[in-house]
């Protein structure tokens, strides 16, 4: 067994309130592209330009011709065996929450139960002139998707500008201030205030494990142990080490 991946096993097997964090990066070899993958959807939409609520309130129907991509990228995802892992180690009783920056409900479809979606979810629309609210699948194939009363709906994820859903905010601030081990996957942890939770966890006494394919700034400042490669192969080396290590 690699000395990394059985530190980081033993870490989560003494853990008594581990949590993960999660960011584009894990969905990418499920197809999703992150904001830095060469040739990818945001290669065409600059998400300075088409991710803020700023563009959003402005040219909505500019901004629908990511959000269009975006989600025809996303319905053909399927879960990787990052996601997988992360949810067998909650089956295991190891794992207690995913806090996610994604939009794509990956986690919830490899059969995580207790996800907070910090960045909200594309799986509802809402108006933002009457705040209506509709199921996306209600409004799936109308592009740019309306509201009864004419106005071109917003998906419920939080665009660049807009303040993060209250209760997702707190309960992740409460699970990183009181964690024992945190592992962060696939993000360059500069988004914020998601980017203040491994802090947190940190000066709480927290172990932090990050899995990411590149150094981030979390890197040999914060993280503790830091294995670099794919999170497919690392969440399922960390998942086998700790299924072996329980078992001795
Ligand atoms: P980011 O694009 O800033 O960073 C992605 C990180 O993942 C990078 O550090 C990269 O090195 C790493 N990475 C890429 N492929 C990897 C792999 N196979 N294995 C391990 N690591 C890998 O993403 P972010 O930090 O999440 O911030 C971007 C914001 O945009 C977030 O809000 C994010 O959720 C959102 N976004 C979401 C999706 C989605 O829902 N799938 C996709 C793109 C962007
Ligand atoms: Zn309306």
């Amino acid at each position: 067994m690699d000395e990394l991946i059985e530190k980081a096993a033993r870490i989560i097997l003494e853990s008594k309130l581990t949590i993960a964090l999660t960011g584009a990066g894990i969905s990418v070899e499920s197809g999703i592209p992150d904001f830095r993958s060469k040739g990818g959807l945001w290669d065409r939409f600059d998400p300075e330009e088409y991710a803020t609520i700023y563009a959003f309130t402005k040219t909505p129907e500019k901004v629908w011709l990511m959000l269009k991509e975006m989600e025809e990228t996303v319905d053909n995802a399927k879960p990787n065996e990052a996601h997988i892992g992360l949810s067998e180690l909650e089956r295991l009783g190891l794992l207690q929450t995913v806090i996610t920056q994604n939009i794509d409900n990956l986690h919830q479809e490899a059969g995580s139960r207790d996800v907070i979606e910090y960045h909200g979810n594309s799986r509802s629309l809402t108006c933002l002139r009457c705040n209506r609210k509709y199921d996306y699948k209600e409004k799936k194939g109308e592009y740019p998707p309306k509201c009864e009363c004419g106005k071109i709906l917003k998906p419920d994820v939080i665009f660049f500008g807009e303040a993060i859903p209250v209760k997702a905010m707190a309960r992740s601030s409460q699970l990183a201030s009181t964690c024992q081990a945190l592992l962060i996957i696939g993000t360059s942890a500069v988004v914020s205030p998601f980017n203040i939770l491994p802090r947190q966890a940190k000066q709480a006494g927290s172990k932090i494990i990050e899995i990411n394919l590149e150094k981030t700034v979390l890197t040999g400042h914060i993280t503790d142990i830091f294995l670099q490669g794919k999170a497919s192969e690392q969440v399922s080396h960390v998942v086998s080490a700790v299924k072996e290590l329980r078992d001795l």
